[in-house]
Protein backbone atom coordinates (compact mmCIF):
# COMPACT_ATOMS: atom_id res chain seq x y z
CA UNK A 1 0.00 0.00 0.00
CA UNK A 2 1.51 3.33 -1.32
CA UNK A 3 1.62 5.72 2.23
CA UNK A 4 -0.45 8.05 1.07
CA UNK A 5 -3.80 5.63 -0.03
CA UNK A 6 -6.56 6.23 2.15
CA UNK A 7 -8.09 2.92 1.02
CA UNK A 8 -10.54 1.40 3.99
CA UNK A 9 -10.33 5.37 5.49
CA UNK A 10 -13.70 7.33 6.28
CA UNK A 11 -13.18 11.03 5.79
CA UNK A 12 -16.29 13.32 6.98
CA UNK A 13 -16.10 16.55 5.71
CA UNK A 14 -18.15 19.90 6.44
CA UNK A 15 -18.04 22.51 3.57
CA UNK A 16 -20.02 25.48 2.64
CA UNK A 17 -21.64 28.47 4.47
CA UNK A 18 -24.63 27.52 7.22
CA UNK A 19 -28.08 29.61 6.63
CA UNK A 20 -29.51 30.56 9.95
CA UNK A 21 -33.24 31.67 9.33
CA UNK A 22 -34.68 34.93 11.11
CA UNK A 23 -38.22 34.55 9.36
CA UNK A 24 -39.55 32.88 6.20
CA UNK A 25 -37.63 34.29 3.47
CA UNK A 26 -34.67 35.95 5.68
CA UNK A 27 -31.23 34.55 7.09
CA UNK A 28 -27.93 35.08 8.20
CA UNK A 29 -25.22 33.28 6.54
CA UNK A 30 -21.47 33.56 5.53
CA UNK A 31 -19.94 34.15 2.56
CA UNK A 32 -18.58 30.89 1.47
CA UNK A 33 -19.16 29.35 -2.02
CA UNK A 34 -17.99 25.80 -0.62
CA UNK A 35 -15.49 25.02 -3.46
CA UNK A 36 -12.47 24.45 -1.13
CA UNK A 37 -14.59 22.01 0.71
CA UNK A 38 -15.79 20.20 -2.03
CA UNK A 39 -12.30 20.39 -3.56
CA UNK A 40 -10.85 18.88 -0.31
CA UNK A 41 -13.35 15.97 -0.65
CA UNK A 42 -12.63 15.11 -4.08
CA UNK A 43 -9.07 14.66 -3.31
CA UNK A 44 -9.72 12.29 -0.30
CA UNK A 45 -11.95 10.55 -3.03
CA UNK A 46 -9.05 10.43 -5.16
CA UNK A 47 -6.88 8.91 -2.59
CA UNK A 48 -9.33 6.21 -1.77
CA UNK A 49 -11.06 6.97 0.94
CA UNK A 50 -14.62 6.79 1.92
CA UNK A 51 -16.47 10.45 1.97
CA UNK A 52 -19.27 11.66 3.96
CA UNK A 53 -20.01 15.49 2.84
CA UNK A 54 -21.86 17.38 5.14
CA UNK A 55 -22.82 20.48 2.84
CA UNK A 56 -24.58 23.89 3.49
CA UNK A 57 -26.13 25.84 0.78
CA UNK A 58 -23.73 26.27 -2.22
CA UNK A 59 -24.49 26.17 -6.02
CA UNK A 60 -22.11 23.18 -6.66
CA UNK A 61 -22.56 19.54 -8.12
CA UNK A 62 -21.21 17.09 -5.55
CA UNK A 63 -17.86 15.10 -6.13
CA UNK A 64 -19.03 11.88 -7.62
CA UNK A 65 -18.40 8.94 -5.14
CA UNK A 66 -19.21 10.89 -2.01
CA UNK A 67 -22.06 10.04 0.63
CA UNK A 68 -23.58 13.69 0.97
CA UNK A 69 -25.62 15.16 3.55
CA UNK A 70 -27.27 18.61 2.88
CA UNK A 71 -27.68 21.17 5.47
CA UNK A 72 -28.85 24.49 6.43
CA UNK A 73 -28.09 25.62 9.96
CA UNK A 74 -24.90 24.94 12.18
CA UNK A 75 -27.08 22.68 14.53
CA UNK A 76 -28.20 20.55 11.66
CA UNK A 77 -24.26 20.79 10.56
CA UNK A 78 -23.69 19.15 14.18
CA UNK A 79 -26.18 16.79 13.98
CA UNK A 80 -25.46 15.47 10.92
CA UNK A 81 -21.29 15.41 11.53
CA UNK A 82 -22.46 13.40 14.86
CA UNK A 83 -24.68 11.26 12.73
CA UNK A 84 -21.38 10.18 11.05
CA UNK A 85 -19.19 9.77 13.19
CA UNK A 86 -19.02 6.18 13.50
CA UNK A 87 -15.63 4.47 11.70
CA UNK A 88 -14.60 8.10 11.20
CA UNK A 89 -10.44 8.58 10.98
CA UNK A 90 -10.58 11.86 9.36
CA UNK A 91 -12.41 15.46 10.38
CA UNK A 92 -11.74 18.04 8.16
CA UNK A 93 -13.93 21.05 8.99
CA UNK A 94 -13.91 23.62 5.88
CA UNK A 95 -17.58 24.98 6.69
CA UNK A 96 -17.76 28.28 7.12
CA UNK A 97 -20.31 28.12 9.95
CA UNK A 98 -22.52 30.96 11.21
CA UNK A 99 -21.05 31.50 14.66
CA UNK A 100 -24.70 32.91 15.71
CA UNK A 101 -28.53 32.18 15.03
CA UNK A 102 -31.44 34.08 15.68
CA UNK A 103 -33.31 32.85 19.30
CA UNK A 104 -36.34 33.04 17.89
CA UNK A 105 -37.20 32.90 14.19
CA UNK A 106 -40.25 33.67 13.06
CA UNK A 107 -42.34 30.96 10.87
CA UNK A 108 -43.63 34.28 9.07
CA UNK A 109 -42.68 36.60 6.91
CA UNK A 110 -41.58 39.43 9.80
CA UNK A 111 -43.58 42.32 7.96
CA UNK A 112 -41.30 45.37 7.04
CA UNK A 113 -42.02 48.84 8.87
CA UNK A 114 -40.07 51.83 9.73
CA UNK A 115 -38.74 51.34 13.14
CA UNK A 116 -35.47 49.41 13.96
CA UNK A 117 -35.98 45.67 14.70
CA UNK A 118 -33.65 43.95 17.38
CA UNK A 119 -32.95 40.27 16.81
CA UNK A 120 -31.52 38.17 19.69
CA UNK A 121 -28.53 35.90 18.55
CA UNK A 122 -27.40 33.35 20.47
CA UNK A 123 -24.07 31.15 19.72
CA UNK A 124 -23.61 28.09 17.60
CA UNK A 125 -21.77 25.31 18.80
CA UNK A 126 -18.45 25.05 17.18
CA UNK A 127 -18.82 21.47 15.14
CA UNK A 128 -15.09 21.11 14.97
CA UNK A 129 -14.44 21.75 18.53
CA UNK A 130 -16.81 19.19 19.50
CA UNK A 131 -15.30 16.59 17.24
CA UNK A 132 -11.67 17.43 18.57
CA UNK A 133 -13.28 17.31 22.01
CA UNK A 134 -14.64 13.72 21.52
CA UNK A 135 -12.74 11.02 24.00
CA UNK A 136 -11.37 9.41 21.25
CA UNK A 137 -11.48 12.17 18.09
CA UNK A 138 -10.81 11.34 14.32
CA UNK A 139 -7.61 13.07 13.36
CA UNK A 140 -8.90 16.57 13.15
CA UNK A 141 -8.46 19.73 10.44
CA UNK A 142 -9.76 22.87 10.87
CA UNK A 143 -9.86 25.72 8.53
CA UNK A 144 -9.38 29.58 9.39
CA UNK A 145 -10.13 32.30 7.25
CA UNK A 146 -8.63 35.77 7.94
CA UNK A 147 -8.90 38.86 7.11
CA UNK A 148 -5.65 40.23 8.86
CA UNK A 149 -2.86 38.78 11.17
CA UNK A 150 -3.57 35.14 9.46
CA UNK A 151 -0.18 33.38 11.04
CA UNK A 152 -0.79 34.76 15.15
CA UNK A 153 -4.61 34.10 14.54
CA UNK A 154 -4.69 30.86 12.83
CA UNK A 155 -2.15 29.36 15.17
CA UNK A 156 -4.05 30.77 18.45
CA UNK A 157 -7.58 28.73 16.50
CA UNK A 158 -5.12 25.88 16.31
CA UNK A 159 -4.59 25.56 19.96
CA UNK A 160 -7.64 26.77 21.29
CA UNK A 161 -9.71 24.27 18.88
CA UNK A 162 -7.28 21.37 19.66
CA UNK A 163 -6.53 20.25 16.49
CA UNK A 164 -3.48 18.57 15.27
CA UNK A 165 -3.28 20.90 11.82
CA UNK A 166 -5.17 24.14 10.77
CA UNK A 167 -5.15 25.46 7.77
CA UNK A 168 -5.03 29.29 7.55
CA UNK A 169 -6.37 31.59 4.47
CA UNK A 170 -7.14 34.91 4.12
CA UNK A 171 -10.65 35.88 3.38
CA UNK A 172 -10.06 38.34 0.59
CA UNK A 173 -7.85 36.02 -1.39
CA UNK A 174 -9.92 32.65 -0.77
CA UNK A 175 -13.50 34.05 -0.88
CA UNK A 176 -15.26 32.74 -4.20
CA UNK A 177 -12.21 32.37 -6.17
CA UNK A 178 -11.27 29.36 -8.18
CA UNK A 179 -7.89 29.68 -6.49
CA UNK A 180 -6.23 30.26 -3.21
CA UNK A 181 -3.30 29.88 -1.03
CA UNK A 182 -3.11 28.18 1.68
CA UNK A 183 -0.60 27.85 5.28
CA UNK A 184 -0.46 25.01 7.39
CA UNK A 185 -0.35 24.93 10.86
CA UNK A 186 1.07 21.95 13.38
CA UNK A 187 3.19 21.22 15.91
CA UNK A 188 6.32 21.72 13.50
CA UNK A 189 5.44 25.32 12.81
CA UNK A 190 3.95 26.08 9.46
CA UNK A 191 3.77 25.45 5.78
CA UNK A 192 2.96 27.28 2.85
CA UNK A 193 1.10 25.87 -0.52
CA UNK A 194 1.69 28.45 -2.81
CA UNK A 195 -0.81 30.16 -5.12
CA UNK A 196 -2.97 27.65 -6.82
CA UNK A 197 -6.21 26.30 -8.05
CA UNK A 198 -8.21 25.04 -4.80
CA UNK A 199 -7.84 21.34 -6.38
CA UNK A 200 -4.91 21.40 -6.96
CA UNK A 201 -4.34 23.02 -2.89
CA UNK A 202 -6.85 19.95 -1.88
CA UNK A 203 -4.82 17.59 -2.90
CA UNK A 204 -1.32 18.33 -1.76
CA UNK A 205 -3.07 19.11 1.67
CA UNK A 206 -5.10 15.63 1.29
CA UNK A 207 -1.23 13.73 0.60
CA UNK A 208 -0.08 15.72 3.79
CA UNK A 209 -2.89 14.35 6.09
CA UNK A 210 -2.11 10.85 4.59
CA UNK A 211 1.24 10.85 5.47
CA UNK A 212 0.64 11.96 8.87
O1 LIG B 1 -15.13 30.28 12.41
P1 LIG B 1 -13.75 29.86 12.84
O2 LIG B 1 -12.68 30.74 12.27
O3 LIG B 1 -13.65 29.64 14.32
O4 LIG B 1 -13.55 28.45 12.12
C1 LIG B 1 -12.38 27.70 12.29
C2 LIG B 1 -12.68 26.26 12.07
O5 LIG B 1 -13.70 25.81 12.97
C3 LIG B 1 -13.17 25.86 10.68
O6 LIG B 1 -12.59 24.61 10.42
C4 LIG B 1 -14.67 25.74 10.84
O7 LIG B 1 -15.24 24.82 9.94
C5 LIG B 1 -14.80 25.27 12.26
N1 LIG B 1 -16.03 25.73 12.94
C6 LIG B 1 -16.99 24.81 13.31
N2 LIG B 1 -18.12 25.23 13.98
C7 LIG B 1 -18.28 26.53 14.29
C8 LIG B 1 -17.32 27.48 13.91
C9 LIG B 1 -16.20 27.04 13.23
O8 LIG B 1 -16.84 23.61 13.03
N3 LIG B 1 -19.38 26.91 14.94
Amino acid sequence: MSKSNLDGVKVVITAGPTYEAIDAVRGITNRSSGKMGYAVAQAALELGATVVLVSGPTALAKPQGAQSVDVQSAEQMLDAVKANLTGCDIFIGVAAVADYRVAKPSAQKIKKSGDNLTLELVPNPDILAYVAGLPNPPYCVGFAAESENLFEYAEKKRIAKKVPLLVGNLAQQAIGSDDNELILFDDNGSETLPRSDKLTLARQLMQRIAHR
